[in-house]
């Protein structure tokens, strides 16, 4: 009889013991879950990279661009953290993505084409006219020396200014304004990049390019097949255009004076 109420007890302790360690399993594998929610692990950025490398392999090496510096840049450029969350599982696809207000952030291989096409050079002073996410900018970044950047839309060139600050692009310098205008104050610049797309060629940038300088712009009618060109001002200051392939862009918004 006292035995039976002996190992009874022992039963109960060692029934306790196991239903507590079964809680404390619980309770620290919720914790766990938790934290890899709010701070999204490791593999999460692995994934994203390797997305990056495949982009960059098969979009862009494999087509025609052989630049080690705009390979690496396009590699090391996080494109999904410059796109709206529920884009980001589709950021490293072949195309466009809506980024708010109307406006996309670039095909990947147009990023890369177009500055290819600018020939950067590491002490290179550019302009971009039409920050939108900030991801071309922050590309071009990667190579050159310094980029001021504008944005006509105010709500997307706030969230892109706070976004290359966070994620430390410090030469970077993002302004509200009509970029059709260029950035007077920083120029004349060795390479200007417009990202919308306008039916002529805005002598204010034209001015603005140094001698020696490169611009690429889409040139066309707003929502229709526009032609890349890149306008090539010599050492001399003579101007010369070459028509590279069709594209489509948002058009240049004009802000009325
Ligand atoms: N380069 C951007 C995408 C550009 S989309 C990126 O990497 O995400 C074109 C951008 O040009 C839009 O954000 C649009 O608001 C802006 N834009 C249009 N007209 C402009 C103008 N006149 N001056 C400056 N930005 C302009």
């Amino acid at each position: 009889m006292l035995n039976s109420r002996y190992f009874a007890s022992k039963l109960i302790r060692a029934n306790l013991k196991l239903l507590f360690v079964f809680f404390l399993f619980s309770y620290a594998s919720l914790i766990f879950c938790h934290l890899s929610y709010c701070f999204p692990s490791h593999e999460d950025s692995q994934k994203y990279k390797k997305l990056r490398y495949k982009m960059v392999n098969q979009q862009i090496a494999a087509r025609d661009i052989y630049n080690q510096k705009v390979l690496q840049a396009m590699r090391d450029v996080p494109r999904h953290l410059f796109v709206p969350e529920r884009r980001k599982k589709s950021a490293y696809g072949d195309f466009p993505l809506p980024i708010g207000y109307g406006q996309t952030i670039s095909q990947p291989y147009i990023v890369a084409l177009m500055t290819d096409l600018l020939k950067p050079e590491k002490d290179d002073i550019a302009l971009e006219v039409g920050t939108g996410s900030g991801y071309q900018a922050a590309v071009l970044s990667k190579i050159v020396k310094k980029i001021y950047t504008v944005e006509i839309i105010t709500p997307l060139g706030k969230a892109a200014e706070k976004r290359v600050n966070e994620l430390g692009y410090k030469n970077i310098t993002v302004r509200i304004g009509d970029g059709y205008f260029g950035w007077e104050q920083y120029a004349p610049f060795d390479c200007i990049i417009v990202t919308a797309a306008s039916d002529h060629i805005p002598p204010p940038l034209v001015k603005q390019l140094k001698n020696g300088g490169k611009m690429a712009i889409p040139i066309g009618k707003p929502f229709q097949v526009q032609r890349l060109m890149v306008v090539e001002k010599s050492e001399k200051g003579e101007i010369r255009i070459k028509n590279i392939l069709p594209v489509r862009f948002v058009p240049l918004r004009r802000i009325q004076r």
